[in-house]
Parts: structure tokens; C-alpha cells; sequence
């Protein structure tokens, strides 16, 4: 099981994976497709800053009391990141550093009683702000890879895989996912809906590819 010491850390950990996956980008590399159908690397990183802004939100929502949601609307946050991904090389990496750190400030602030507090994510779900870390981490460690500079999923750790699988199980509904077989990196890469390779039925036959998820 998850505790908020470990998604704190693991959160910590896909930030720094981010970072360096977008360190040597130039404009044209980071213009380049990411894994993401349609989204270049710039589309990847913004979104990942808008999660970020969006988390804080809930962040002060927890702290306060006061209700302030993750995006003001699906159609905003779908025109921040296409706005985002327009920006110029250094400003997207300005972006993801400044909104990662401004939320690792937050989550740094709060008390126990208020990682306690209930808080809605964006997909309606009404959780304790202690799942935020926990959000922030799935989106840093599978964005990580989907920048597609070289991070695989295998290079991610075991137990955060083994969370993320159950997570995806979870949302996804056990019974719209065929029963497969392989790798523990490999078997998550494909419940992500990320291209995979090593995943087959039980009875050996190609496993149906799942839309992306996240
Ligand atoms: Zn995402």
C-alpha cells in the first residue's frame, strides 16, 4: 500500500525524471512528436504544468477550505496546453520548473488534519487531499515516459508499477481489460495504453491495444 511519504517521494522522483528528460531538448527536438497521439514533447510538458497549477489549486482548497477546482472548465485546460505548446523551447521548461515547484511549496505546507481534508478532482471523484501526491505522481512518472528521450517504463520502480497497475485496474474496470500476460513493466505499459511490446492474451494471441490513459 501507498502512504503519503511514499507518493510525496515518488512525486519528487518523476518530477527530477521530467526534468532531465527535457534537460538537452532543443526547439525542434522538443517540437518532435511525444508518444501522445497528436501531442508534440512541448504539448507533454505543458500539460504536465497545468496539472501541476491545477494540484495547487487543491492544495489551497485543503489548506483553506476554500472550494477552488482543479481546471475552470475541460475546454480551459485543453486550451492551456494548446497554448502552451506554441511557447518557445525555454518557456516551457521555465513553466513545468516554476509549477513544480510551486506545488512541491504547497504540499509542503500542509498539516496532518489538512492532507485530511476532501477535496474533487477533476473527474468528479471526491478524494482526501493526501491523493494528490499520489495524482501528481502518476502524471509525472508516465509523462516522463511518454516524452519518449529514452525513459521506459522498466527504468520506473517496481512498487510505484505495481500502484499504478492497480489504479489503472481500478478506473479502467476489470472486465473491459483482457486478462494478459508479460513483463510487470511490460503489462503496465499496455494497461497505460502505451505503445508495448511482450503483451499477449493468455492464450497467446495480441492483446487489443487500450486507448491512452491519463
Ligand atoms: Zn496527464
Amino acid at each position: 500500500m501507498r502512504t503519503l511519504e511514499t507518493t510525496l517521494a515518488w512525486a519528487v522522483e518523476g518530477t527530477d525524471l521530467c526534468r532531465k528528460a527535457v534537460a538537452d531538448l532543443d526547439e525542434a527536438s522538443y517540437n518532435a512528436p511525444s508518444l501522445l497521439p497528436g501531442w508534440t514533447r512541448k504539448h507533454v510538458v505543458a500539460h504536465v504544468a497545468a496539472n501541476a497549477r491545477a494540484l495547487r489549486n487543491l492544495m489551497h482548497w485543503a489548506r483553506t477550505g476554500e472550494p477552488t477546482p482543479m481546471y475552470n472548465s475541460p475546454e480551459q485546460r485543453l486550451a492551456d496546453i494548446k497554448s502552451g505548446a506554441q511557447l518557445p523551447a525555454a518557456w516551457v521548461t521555465a513553466w513545468f520548473e516554476e509549477s513544480a515547484q510551486l506545488l512541491a511549496y504547497a504540499m509542503s505546507e500542509l498539516t496532518e488534519e489538512q492532507w485530511r481534508a476532501e477535496v474533487l478532482t477533476a473527474q468528479g471523484r471526491t478524494v482526501p487531499a493526501s491523493e494528490v501526491p499520489w495524482m501528481r505522481t502518476r502524471e509525472v512518472m508516465v509523462h516522463a515516459v511518454d516524452l519518449d528521450t529514452g525513459i521506459r517504463f522498466t527504468d520506473l520502480p517496481e512498487t510505484f508499477l505495481t500502484e499504478l497497475r492497480h489504479d489503472i485496474l481500478g478506473k479502467r474496470g476489470l472486465d473491459t481489460v483482457p486478462a494478459v500476460q508479460g513483463s510487470a513493466a511490460d503489462i503496465t505499459t499496455y494497461l497505460a495504453g502505451r505503445p508495448y511490446t511482450g503483451v499477449t492474451q493468455r492464450d497467446g494471441s495480441p492483446a487489443e491495444p487500450l486507448t491512452p490513459w491519463l
